[in-house]
């Protein structure tokens, strides 16, 4: 129950570096746990899995930066899931994704905040990824490899952002032996399932 965690969050936003307080050190263990449930244990972002990755590439992410945005640094609405890649080399503290008017409530705590319209990209608690965004494997030169199909403006953003493709080139290179490892142990066990049952 996130109420059970209020008490220490309080003190803890107190303190100087909040997000590193041992204070909050089991709220966020609480916290990684439910949201890796609630996402199927796919990265937010770039629906990778994280299933069998250790636990230092499945990073709790802040939507809105932490840095820029302190005073959501311990909202639900902003806590998700992703991979280290989407995390730190894509997004890092940047704020592009961000519409213009993001900023004309960013100085004090507001709900505000909370529109979909606010993020360019597919917010991983306000938008529902499917709608806009869908990984499947697909046959290329009578051999599987990932591929994204994102609908709509949000959609297309999104796989611009988290460079998508990157993740598709890679696959097709791994299978054609340009490249010997594979990003995440999700890609070469289901590509090697699949191959199996089509040989
Ligand atoms: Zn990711």
């Amino acid at each position: 129950m996130y109420e059970h965690y209020f008490d220490n969050i309080k003190k803890a936003k107190k303190q100087k570096n909040a997000w590193n307080s041992y204070l909050v050190k089991d709220f966020k263990l609480w916290l990684k746990h439910k949201r890796l449930k609630e996402q199927d244990y796919f990265c937010c972002y770039c629906l990778r899995s994280l299933e069998n990755e250790s636990d230092r590439v499945k990073h709790i992410e802040h939507i809105l930066p932490k840095s820029l945005f302190p005073a959501y640094i311990f909202d639900a609405y902003n806590l998700s899931i992703s991979c280290v890649k989407c995390n730190c080399d894509i997004k890092h503290n940047g704020t592009s994704f961000l519409n213009d008017q993001m900023f004309d409530v960013r100085s004090s705590w507001s709900y505000r905040v909370y529109d979909s319209n606010l993020y360019k990209f597919i917010h991983p608690k306000l938008d529902n990824i499917n709608d806009y965004l869908t990984r499947d494997v697909k046959i290329v030169n009578k051999r599987p490899s990932y591929f994204y199909d994102y609908r709509g403006q949000k959609g297309k953003y999104h796989y611009d952002f988290f460079r998508l493709s990157e993740f598709e080139v890679f696959e097709i290179n791994c299978l054609q032996g340009r490249v010997s490892s594979t990003p995440d142990s999700e890609a070469s066990s289901l590509v090697a399932a699949i191959y199996k049952k089509n040989t």
